[in-house]
């Protein structure tokens, strides 16, 4: 039976431009993908494999995007680099802090696709939105970006990008001596302070901006096991969070080949309601979602999937909505948290965000059962910090002003 809405992928999203320049952007590329991109360009294998161990370093751990200055690289090979590569960085064209920190980039790709990622500052981490493509096939009605249409998929490079333009921006790159890390320039920073990793303000991340993750499951599974290894962003599996909207055949290979944290945009617990609100229900059912869920490898009490549950006014947040999730998260013995995401409506949305009291009485049921259900707290209301809505807005804003804005933010940030 053919289903109603764009609930199918695009199965072949547009490639992207390649540079004008002809440069390859080393972001992205994995140690082995910089070798080979270094043999093609002509250096010897040994070289090549060396070459590439000392970039990749240079890359994601220390952040620097200038050849000239990695000092272990003699200085022939730094030009050498230069004329052939580049180590890139998304172009921002908005970017906004709110009065709660929370902060939103709105972000442009080298071929002028639009996407946004957000930082969320709480007490005890930093959570970094990543999007993984621009725009989005699945038209969830309760979500802004479900409004725009597919324009591409964002590359392992423009996904990387993101993390490392946060770190950027909050000046989380290691400045102090390397010594003990692996680095060669110790003889450079000898008086600077002994580096540590401690104290960042970058410490997680969720697949949760524009886009769904395992409908663009190769390029988000390579960009993750970048910002996984350990000789470079080194962020820990048990700190990432992929959130899919129940693209079910992508899930146990997603829980095998990256093994990050499993997040499920539930939002209803009966299929009417479920295909109203999350439409790819119609094709992957509520049962088969769950099932997937229990069968997700690596899935225990300590680490627990998260249900997303966005409270509707008189949608999903009955009693008996409360007490059939229960029932499901037992039937299914999931090891599950539910958050409960008060709606942030835009204008033209659907739907109203459930009052407070409803909000409370549904996680008391909730947790009377013993299931966590904690209310999220709305973050950057005052920035338009739900996903889609920067993207939109600046829409409407004129080229001149757009680019008048980018270059004012993109000195802010410098
Ligand atoms: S919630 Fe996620 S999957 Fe659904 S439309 Fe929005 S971006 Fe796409």
């Amino acid at each position: 039976m053919p289903i109603p809405g764009h609930v199918d992928p695009v199965p072949v999203p547009r490639a992207i431009t390649p540079r004008e320049d002809g440069r390859v952007d080393l972001v992205g590329l994995s140690r082995e993908q910089i070798r080979a991109e270094l043999a093609t360009a002509g250096l010897d294998e040994k070289q090549a494999k060396l070459r590439a161990k000392q970039l990749f370093h240079w890359l994601y751990h220390r952040g620097e995007t200038d050849f000239e200055k990695m000092t272990d690289l003699a200085k022939p090979m730094r030009g050498w680099l230069a004329e052939r590569f580049i180590v890139g960085r998304p172009d921002v064209v908005e970017a906004q802090i709110s009065s709660d920190g929370t902060r939103k980039w709105l972000l442009r790709s080298d071929d002028g696709q639009d996407y946004e990622m957000v930082f969320i500052p709480d007490a005890d981490r930093g959570t970094l939105c990543v999007s993984s493509q621009v725009g989005c096939t699945l038209n969830c009605r309760f979500c802004h970006t479900g409004t725009m249409r597919l324009v591409r998929n964002l590359t392992p490079g423009e996904i990387v990008g993101q993390v490392m333009l946060a770190r950027d921006a909050l000046g989380e790159w290691p400045k102090g001596s390397m010594a003990g890390f692996g680095d060669a320039d110790e003889a450079e920073d000898d008086d600077a302070p002994q580096y540590t990793t401690d104290g960042r303000l970058l410490t997680n991340i969720v697949m949760m901006g524009m886009g769904e993750p395992l409908y663009n499951f190769e390029n988000v599974r390579d960009a993750l096991k970048v910002v996984m290894d350990g000789d470079g962003l080194a962020l820990s599996k048990r700190r990432i969070t992929l959130s899919t909207s129940g693209v079910v055949p992508m899930m146990a290979r997603a829980g095998q080949e990256i093994g990050v944290n499993l997040a499920v945009s539930l939002h209803a617990v009966n299929k009417e309601v479920r295909d109203e609100i999350v439409p790819l229900n119609r094709k992957f059912g509520l049962e088969e979602l769950l099932q997937a869920c229990a069968d997700y490898p690596g899935a225990n009490n300590a680490r627990r999937i998260t249900f997303e549950y966005v409270m509707l006014k008189d949608k999903n947040d009955s009693d008996e909505d409360a007490r059939e999730l229960v029932r499901l998260m037992r039937h299914y013995r999931l090891p599950a948290k539910i958050n409960l995401i008060p709606f942030n409506p835009w204008p033209g949305a659907p739907y109203e965000c459930s009052t407070p009291e409803r909000i409370k009485r549904f996680s008391n049921i909730v947790f009377e059962a013993g299931i966590s259900a904690p209310v999220r707290t709305p973050r950057g209301r005052d920035i338009m910090a739900a996903c889609g809505q920067l993207k939109s807005a600046s829409e409407k804003k004129s080229r001149a002003e757009l680019d008048r804005l980018a270059a004012e933010k993109q000195a802010a940030l410098g």
